[in-house]
């Protein structure tokens, strides 16, 4: 009994070297692969430079739609189809204006998304500048008929810029409404940029709240924020000019784009790996989020050309809409319940295309753990990828997650550091872009997926 146990113990620990083995060499050649011959910065430039920044419900979107499923089909996939979703189209209209008056010195401004206009004429105010939007209640009337101006710089001291993003981007969802319950008549919000010594404005959605005035909802960048602080000490009454002609546009009929590679030995079991094909209507949406949608095809298309057959079905999904809605997840979500789909696990690339650190995972702590043990070590030798920690999924693996509580989800994690320096202004384009750290998360990317066909089962059991 003792003496078969030990043997059998022997036989699993060799098989499991060999594995391992076999696993490293693999993701070497992925490795070479990528760097040597890998299209996704040239497909990006393509989607940047040609195609554009690209808001859910533009003709640009609807380009960048039809241009990859053409892409997707120019390579050996199974299938090619798109999936129809009606999406809200929000159009930001012409350039939008504000200065300080009575000097007329420029601010650089940027309405939030969703932000209705001021009209053609503009509108000019008395402003009220606090922090946070928990001070306006102590201001009560003096509120009223004034432009809110909240100021809250980035937080510095973290490293995790994401977080430090997400500690404020309520204000700029809650901002507006909660301005205008006061009687405010305008929303004007500090950029959520950690970029604080340039004048970048930073866009992002906001909301109203029915049965609450609109008002118009405008981002103020970094050093435009301070000019006006400056202002405001001096001459409490200073006024400000704003203009903005943005509107919504009603609902407009488009696509997620999705592709698959049928499995050759479980081809029921799906995963699935991408990003939003969609982006803001400023800069080119290149980090955001066209390296991510390039990064995960070119990942495929990696396997595809080491001549590698998955043993389950790799679905890849471009969703529409993840910026101001999240439509298309939604979609994607239903029509996968409705099929009583099995998705094993998915994987997300929306964190921009700088050099990879590893991946958020969100699953039991036991399959984390399994995975801290078998494949870290794979990543993290040779190719400087460490992060393997039990955290959330991406924002459109999360929506149509809701359907799918067992599966294991991947939320790539690029390193963070310059990611909310451009994100979502006039910075994110194609030159903002590094070559061979896209490649790099590329085959990240490709690793992970391989890894999850061969092996799935170990962290799903
Ligand atoms: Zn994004």
């Amino acid at each position: 009994m003792k003496k078969i146990t030990f043997t059998l113990l022997l036989v699993a620990a060799g098989l499991g070297t060999v594995a391992g083995q076999e696993d490293s060499v693999m993701m070497e050649k992925i490795y070479s692969k990528s760097f040597e011959s890998g299209q996704a910065y040239e497909n990006l430039r393509y989607l940047t430079k040609t195609i554009g920044n690209r808001i859910a419900g533009s003709a640009k979107a609807e380009e960048a739609v039809n241009w990859s499923k053409s892409l997707m089909e120019s390579l050996p996939f199974d299938q090619v189809y798109l999936q129809a979703v009606d999406v809200p189209y929000w159009h930001r209209g012409a350039t939008e204006e504000a200065y300080i008056l009575p000097t007329n010195e420029p601010l650089q401004v940027l309405a939030l998304g969703g932000s209705i206009g001021t009209g053609k004429a503009g509108l000019t105010a008395e402003v009220i500048e606090v922090e946070l939007l928990s001070e306006l209640r102590q201001h009560g009337d003096a509120v009223r008929g004034k432009i809110v101006f909240v100021n809250k710089p980035w937080d510095e001291s973290l490293v995790e810029t994401g977080v430090a993003y997400g500690l404020n981007s309520s204000q700029r969802s809650r901002g507006p409404a909660e301005a205008a319950k006061l009687g405010a008549v305008a929303y004007l919000f500090r950029s959520l940029s950690s970029s604080t010594t340039d004048d970048f404005p930073h866009t992002g959605g906001t909301r109203y709240v029915a049965g609450i005035d609109s008002i118009p909802a405008i981002a103020i960048a970094a050093v435009s924020a301070q000019k006006l602080s400056a202002a405001l000490k001096k001459d409490p009454k200073t006024t400000v000019f704003l203009k903005n002609e943005s509107a919504w546009k009603g609902l407009v009929h488009t696509h997620n784009v999705i592709a698959e590679w049928k499995g050759t030995e479980k081809p029921d079991e799906i995963i699935t790996i991408g990003g939003h094909i969609d982006s803001w209507d400023v800069g080119e949406g290149a980090h955001d989020n066209g390296t991510g949608v390039m990064g995960t095809l070119d990942a495929i298309r990696t396997l595809m050309e080491l001549g590698y057959k998955p043993k389950r079905t790799i679905r890849l999904v471009f969703y529409m809409n993840e910026e101001n809605g999240v439509q298309g997840a939604m979609k994607y979500g239903e029509a996968a319940k409705a099929k009583s789909e099995k998705i094993v696990a998915a994987i997300e690339s929306d964190a921009g295309g700088f050099a990879p650190r590893g991946f958020d995972i969100k699953s039991s702590a036991t399959a984390v753990s399994w995975i801290q043990q078998h494949w870290k070590p794979l990543f993290e030798q040779k190719f400087w990828v460490s992060r393997f920690l039990q955290g959330s999924p991406g924002v459109d693996s999360g929506v149509w997650g809701a359907h799918f509580p067992n599966t294991v989800m991947f939320n790539f994690r690029p390193d963070p550091h310059r990611y909310f320096d451009i994100h979502h202004t006039a910075k994110d384009v194609f030159e903002a872009v590094d070559r061979r750290e896209l490649q790099s998360g590329v085959a990240a990317l490709a690793s992970l997926l391989y890894l999850l066909d061969q092996q799935v089962d170990q962290i799903t059991k």
